[in-house]
């Protein structure tokens, strides 16, 4: 059965788009049909895969807009089980397109229903806003993952979200569920980093992805950092790096999760 995971929290910087590239090429290699969606007007995804503007014509925009079909857009990557999305600045401009639009929360999740390939997986990348492109990735989605920068201030703004998932339950996606709060970018040596661990691991035990002896935590590691650079996920640039290895981790327990 075909699950569908949204990457998202309106801050910035925090890994969305760093936990969305490699959780899904993680998956992939797992020999699961993967579909990355890149929401990002940024398109920072869409990079870290090695496409640039001039390699592909149309974009998220147009399947939204209606003017091209989801089929149409889908780029193949190097990995042979993982397909992408890709998005462009000009995504932008949906926010003004859905403005009178009815249902406009709804659209996304009405183009993938005509997707022609059988997807194990859809994995999407969100921007760092709660506008209506975010909106519209969450009311398509069976769960969320939220990354949060093991950094000062990561729990500001997650009340925010966490209301707005509420919402969409009682409104356009019941079934929303929460499927993980994942800690980024942690440095054991650093106090301040061990500090908001324990502050997340204190709010959000219960939501947390867990293995059998511990949480789930994604490391600072530089090799995530850099491998975006060479258009590849982390497992394709440096498999034994620390980020991979936890990105494995992450991919290995969702699917052992589903079975
Ligand atoms: P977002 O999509 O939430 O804005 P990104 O995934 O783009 O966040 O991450 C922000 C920056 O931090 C990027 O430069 C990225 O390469 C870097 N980064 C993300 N996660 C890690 C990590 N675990 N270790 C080191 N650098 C990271
Ligand atoms: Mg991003």
């Amino acid at each position: 059965m075909i699950e569908i995971i949204s990457v998202a929290n309106q801050k910035g910087g925090v890994g969305k788009t760093t936990t969305a590239v490699n959780l899904a090429a993680s998956i992939a290699i797992n020999e699961k049909k993967v579909l990355l969606i890149d929401a990002d007007p940024q398109a920072n995804t869409t990079s870290s895969l090695g496409f640039y503007k001039s390699d592909y014509e149309f974009n998220l925009y147009h399947v939204l807009i209606g003017s091209k079909s989801i089929n149409e857009v889908i780029l193949n990557t190097k990995i042979p089980t993982l397909d992408l999305v890709p998005s462009n600045i000009g995504l932008v401009g949906i926010e003004r397109e859905f403005d009178e639009l009815e249902d406009k929360e709804l659209v996304l999740k009405k183009k993938l229903k005509e997707l022609n390939t059988d997807y194990d997986y859809i994995i999407i990348d969100t921007p760092p806003t709660l506008g209506i492109i975010t909106i519209n990735a969450l009311s398509a989605s069976d769960s969320v993952i939220i990354p949060v920068q093991t950094e000062y201030f990561a729990l500001e703004g997650l009340g925010q979200l966490l209301q707005t998932i509420k919402l969409l339950r009682r409104t356009k996606n019941p079934k929303l569920k929460i499927k993980g709060i994942l800690p980024t970018m942690y440095t054991k040596s650093n106090n301040l980093s061990k500090q908001v661990l324990h502050d997340i691991i204190k709010h959000f035990r219960d939501n947390m992805f867990k293995t059998d002896d511990k949480f789930i935590v994604i490391p600072r590691n530089v090799r995530l950092a850099e491998a975006p650079s060479f258009g590849m996920p982390v497992i394709s640039y440096d498999v034994k790096s620390s980020g991979a290895i936890a990105y494995e981790l992450l991919a290995k327990t969702i699917l052992e999760n589903n079975k």
